[in-house]
């Protein structure tokens, strides 16, 4: 780090100058609104020991001396010669970030290229800073003198109970909580006090911790010779304490889970703790009592916990109270005292990267993190991304693979149905063609369950007149609008604009508008005009919307009491139910011609995917593909299962046009209400780029600037810059000079994004 005012410092006289009175205490502060560097400030002697590196400070700021928050990230003692503005107060009682959990956002904040406040306020969650559910209250203990000769001393039944009490407590109490714990009044407790046998301090009240969720306690399983050899590998890092990174292989249905669960029982039986991040769509029900029925305490962060939930989990957690830790990307950051491993199910899982500024990715941020802490990783999944793939055959990961599922059950067999051939024969209208119609069919005549899936929202994808061509499109983000057919309106998929679905056409009055293409609302009103007798159930964001509703419909599919479960890519993962002896995909195309040079990727993970649902019991399974691409590279290998043969077809491709894995990416992306403006901008950037590139790494290329895919968003239009090349530190430099002193338009926004997943 370095700041402003070292600078200056270094200009200085020579320290044999100086006197050695005049070394003090600085502590080095960053703050969440305002400049980006740290800004120096004196320790006063009233202060000193209270300010330290992860607690927040109020500290004055400018002019005027506006008091204001900032985060203490550096403390040191050094002869400071310029007069520095005093701390004025110490806001946290005790650091909210070990030493370890400050460098890694130190590390965050650089390799991201964000502000170091953003990233703590990203890492530390609002209910931790703002101590939702605490609040200014006496604490009470019993100091270590008289907890020495609790049992000498002579003193009321009553009395002696209490301090007994409060002398076992882990943690101090207010009055009113030790009166309610020993069911007495406060009066006993102001004698002790009197008589100094309980000490008062005036602190933030202690969060009880949040109730335990009661499941059925179960063994767990024996596993198989792959399942075994998979945990070895694993137990010979933790054994031999070292950081490693293992990627497990293991197709669907393989049992990566139980591997999981054997190494964390591992982990925890000497005393540290394991982290296990999953996408947020598979914290379902299922998940979790997964990991509760193994383990005793299991704190799960899911997305719908209160302020006041998520400070007592994390506290929780930092007392070293939790053994497991499941959840989301954020759960990465979780304070476990001493971390022993850290698990990433389904790592391909794009979710994992943030898309709001720190743009971080949980993958990289848990393998710096327990490269720092020296514990193993295990990153998991049946379609591993390629960026990880290419690692294991680098040799920079162990690979580990589950080839077969567990029970040697087969995997189902997958056939494509070629859309161009029941579209020519027009032997069927509609989503669903005739093999696909015959096999719902059968599989539901043998009692079994379907999914089916399509990656579309919404009824009609788009409304057109035929007769002058408009496609009614939303004003703010120039996207086709999708039509819903309850309330019949036309809405904005990206930004929620909305509009009564048109009757004729809004520019040349056309009555006989169309609306095209399928979404999934469209589906289920098939599903039901051809199955009239058959429970189906829709899962999208649309119907998915209230608090527990993913679950419901969940309990619905498992119990039986749905047949056919349809859906967007939410019923693609993870799913495990044993009944379903069909998939279909309705569209296996609607990905793959994205303008994402992931494109691919996505489609063979997403096929893929889904497949794995069924086949998972002893009716086995299969799966129907309409696709109107049966012979392309990344749906064959979907087929046949073969990850390998997606993997050795996509990686050549990859690396003649330098994409990652072979090459670093930034993407930096402008938008402004104007749009020759912002494109003035972004030229000016790319001018800028294109010299920093040259000085520091001048092997990289700089693309565009270039309309984004999504050329404008929620009214404001956008274009964007690539820069690819072998050596991300290098880019990197190059960006940060190029921005240094970059001046925009007032209305013109730029991010910049490291690793970018997201490229429309
Ligand atoms: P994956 O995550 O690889 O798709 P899971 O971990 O979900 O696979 O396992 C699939 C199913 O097999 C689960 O119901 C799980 O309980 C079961 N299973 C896993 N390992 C074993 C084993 N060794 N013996 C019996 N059942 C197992
Ligand atoms: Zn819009």
């Amino acid at each position: 780090m370095h700041t402003e005012q070292q600078d200056l410092f270094d200009k200085q006289p020579a320290p044999w100058e100086l006197d050695a009175a005049q070394t003090q205490a600085v502590a080095s502060v960053v703050f969440a609104a305002g400049p980006e560097k740290p800004f120096d400030y004196r320790v006063p002697e009233a202060l000193s020991g209270q300010v330290e590196p992860g607690r927040r400070l109020h500290v004055p700021f400018g002019r005027a001396g506006r008091i204001v928050v900032g985060y203490c990230v550096r403390l040191e003692t050094r002869q400071q010669l310029r007069p520095l503005k005093d701390v004025a107060d110490v806001i946290d009682h005790r650091p909210l970030l070990s030493p370890a959990m400050l460098r890694l956002t130190e590390w965050m904040a650089d390799y991201y290229m964000c502000p170091w406040a953003t990233v703590l306020e990203a890492v530390l969650p609002a209910g931790v800073r703002s101590s939702a559910g605490t609040r200014r209250a006496t604490l009470l203990s019993v100091p270590t003198r008289v907890a020495a000769r609790l049992t000498e001393l002579k003193l009321p039944k009553k009395q002696h109970d209490i301090l007994r009490y409060l002398a076992a407590s882990p943690r101090p109490l207010t009055p009113t909580q030790l009166a309610a714990a020993q069911k007495c009044t406060t009066g006993p407790i102001q004698e002790l006090r009197k008589k100094g046998l309980i000490e008062a301090v005036k602190g933030q009240s202690t969060l009880a911790a949040p109730p335990r969720v009661q499941v059925n306690r179960e063994q767990h399983l024996e596993m198989n010779a792959d399942q075994l050899a998979a945990l070895a590998a694993i137990r010979q890092s933790l054994d031999a304490r070292e950081h490693r990174t293992i990627l497990m292989h293991g197709i669907t249905g393989s049992g990566k889970t139980e591997v999981y669960i054997q190494a964390i029982a591992e982990v925890i039986s000497y005393g540290r703790q394991a982290i296990v991040l999953v996408p947020e769509i598979s914290l379902t029900p299922q998940t979790q009592e997964r990991f509760r029925s193994r383990f005793e305490r299991v704190a799960v962060l899911h997305s719908h916990l209160t302020d006041v939930e998520r400070h007592q989990h994390w506290q929780e957690i930092a007392r070293g109270e939790v053994q497991v830790i499941v959840g989301a990307r954020s759960a990465v950051f979780a304070p476990t005292p001493h971390l022993g491993l850290i698990v990433l199910d389904e790592e391909h899982e794009g979710s994992f990267k943030q898309d709001s500024a720190p743009r971080y990715h949980a993958r990289d941020v848990a393998l710096f993190r327990a490269a720092a802490e020296n514990v193993p990783v295990v990153l998991g999944s049946a379609t591993p991304s390629l960026e990880s793939w290419h690692r294991a055959q680098q040799g920079q990961y162990q690979l580990v693979s589950l080839p077969r599922r567990v029970f040697d059950r087969p995997l189902p067999i997958v056939g494509t149905i070629d859309l161009r051939n029941e579209y020519q024969s027009r032997r069927s209208r509609g989503a669903i063609g005739r093999q696909l119609q015959l096999a719902i069919e059968e599989a539901l005549r043998e009692q079994g369950q379907v999914i089916l899936l399509l990656n579309r929202r919404g009824f009609s994808t788009h409304i057109q007149c035929p007769a002058c061509g408009k496609v009614v499109k939303c004003p703010n983000c120039e996207l086709a609008l999708t039509h819903h057919k309850p309330g019949e309106m036309a809405i904005c998929h990206m930004c929620e604009f909305e509009q009564p679905a048109p009757r004729q056409c809004p520019d040349c009055d056309f009555v006989g508008i169309q609306y095209a293409g399928l979404g999934t609302q469209r589906l289920e009103a098939e599903v039901r005009a051809r199955f009239p007798d058959v429970t189906c159930l829709r899962m999208d964001t649309d119907t998915m919307q209230a608090p527990g509703s993913h679950e419901r419909a969940l309990a619905k599919f498992r119990s039986g009491e749905v047949k056919i479960l349809l859906g967007t890519q939410m019923i693609a993962k993870g799913l495990d139910f044993p009944n379903v002896t069909l998939v279909g995909v309705i569209n296996a195309d609607t990905a793959l011609h994205l303008p994402d040079f992931r494109a691919a990727e996505r489609t063979f993970q997403l096929v893929t995917q889904v497949a794995g649902r069924t086949g998972r019991g002893a009716k086995g399974g299969r799966v129907l593909v309409q696709t109107f691409s049966p012979e392309h590279p990344a749906i064959q290998a979907a087929v046949k299962h073969d990850f390998e043969m997606f993997a050795s077809d996509e990686l050549p491709i990859r690396d003649a046009l330098s994409y990652p894995p072979y090459a670093s990416m930034v993407r930096m992306v402008m938008r402004g209400p104007s749009e020759p403006a912002t494109h003035e901008f972004a030229k000016h950037l790319a001018g800028l780029l294109q010299l920093s590139i040259a000085k520091f790494e001048p092997t990289a290329r700089v693309l565009g600037p270039a309309p984004c895919p999504m050329a404008k968003l929620r009214g404001l239009y956008r274009f964007h810059l690539q820069l690819h090349g072998p050596n991300l530190v290098g880019i990197c430099a190059a960006v940060r000079e190029a921005t240094a002193n970059l001046q925009q338009p007032d209305e013109i926004q730029w991010i910049v994004d490291v690793d970018p997943l997201e490229m429309l």
